[in-house]
């Protein structure tokens, strides 16, 4: 007790004073925090002279930091700013690329062989350009993308497709044919398709349908999956919304597949008019189904980053198109395209298969707020649901 007393007399001895410089201690600090504390200043805007690494040297992952652009969210964006993707089938080059490469090789042929006549000098250059290697590439994938739609058309329930409509679509599938030259002659009323980078799907006067692919392709596109889902693309007009209209048939669940298409408020994506664009998305909607079956078989041996790759450069031919499609207000075939955004974001990267092989992690719902689910053939209650309005009209 004795003890506790004199310690606090000591201590009130010691502390009153430690207090009160204490407390004058903490006075002067907030007053110079109040009045003299450093303010705030914008920072100098310093322009790095330091050379940035080109895109083109940048690793997906560290390219996804710089564009701020996710693949799963904006895909259009994303591919159209890798500058190269290398899948283990090839790559996707510019168009003129291709176009360039093929004039080189005419410009050779016609100088060294200058006392050839013109159509010598095509079947040269087409000897040249579809060499037996490269047309059996396409003519395999070709032969896969015909087996893969048909598998496509058979794996409907029947409340979609039933047995009849089954039989229309595969027969209109199996009669199209791929004109490849040599000889030169196959394409002798359109010779200037040797050095195009066009590929198509068309009827012709006698009643036949036939895909042609322009000499260029072979050279800007040497990835399968690209090609494939060209290929495929094409083959699709044949079993198209407006195809079948103009030739008289009509499938019911055909109309709530364009009513998806269409929604929420693109109703162009839903017409066969001059302007519409159904029988475009339509063909990338099956192309899609296609080569999502393509790109998981060949994944299996393939590195998760080749996987990726092989994914951007499906659809890496589209970017191409943009600048033809922005602001176009005339009819024709650029206007028949659906916006390619459009076709990359809302058509291709929003299939749920695409979406697993990208890694995603919503695989099922839609990939952007306000954006509807991925269309798929209707199956009975729409389908039925269109058939009473229908009625009603
Ligand atoms: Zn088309």
């Amino acid at each position: 007790m004795f003890r506790f007393l004199s310690s606090a007399r000591v201590r009130r001895r010691i502390l009153i004073p430690l207090a009160a410089a204490l407390f004058g201690a903490v006075a002067v600090l907030m007053l110079e925090w109040t009045f003299f504390r450093p303010r705030s200043v914008p920072l100098p805007v310093v322009v790095s002279t330091a050379p940035r690494a080109p895109l083109a040297a940048l690793a997906p992952h560290e390219l996804e930091n710089r564009i701020r652009v996710s693949p799963c969210v904006d895909l259009h964006s994303y591919v159209c700013t890798l500058v190269k993707a290398d899948d283990p089938t090839g790559d996707v080059r510019r168009d003129s690329e291709g176009e360039v490469e093929v004039l080189r090789i005419y410009e050779n042929i016609i100088r060294t062989n200058r006392r050839l006549s013109p159509e010598k000098i095509d079947e040269l250059l087409v000897k040249k350009i579809y060499t037996p290697e490269r047309t059996r590439r396409i003519r395999d994938l070709f032969v896969k993308a015909k087996e893969h739609i048909l598998k496509f058309i058979d794996s409907q329930p029947f409340q979609a497709l039933s047995e009849m409509d089954k039989d229309t679509l595969r027969k209109r599938i199996e009669r199209v044919v791929l004109e490849l030259p040599p000889p030169a002659a196959v394409y002798a009323d359109e010779p200037d398709l040797y050095t195009r980078n066009d590929v198509f799907y068309e009827r012709t006067v006698d009643g036949n349908v036939r895909i042609r692919m322009g000499g260029a392709l072979l050279f800007t596109v040497r990835s399968q999956f690209n090609l494939a889902f060209t290929l495929t693309h094409e083959l699709a007009h044949a079993i198209d919304p407006c195809e079948l209209r103009s030739d008289k048939i009509d499938i019911l669940s055909y109309r709530s597949l364009a009513e998806c298409f269409g929604s929420p408020a693109d109703t162009l994506a839903s017409e066969c008019s001059a302007r519409g664009k159904l029988a475009e998305v339509f063909a990338d909607w099956v192309a899609t189904h296609v080569v999502a079956e393509i790109l998981t078989e060949s994944a299996k041996a393939f590195t998760p980053s080749q996987v990726r790759s092989a994914v951007y450069n499906t659809v890496r031919d589209l970017c191409r198109e943009e600048d033809d499609d922005q602001g176009d207000v005339d009819a024709g075939l650029a206007s028949s395209h659906p916006n390619v955004a459009f076709r990359v974001n809302r058509i291709f990267a929003q299939h749920p298969q695409i979406r697993k092989l990208l890694g995603c992690r919503d695989m099922t719902g839609p990939a952007l707020p306000g954006v509807p689910s991925y269309c798929f053939w209707p199956t009975g209650a729409a389908a039925q649901a269109v058939k009473d309005r229908d009625v009603k009209r």
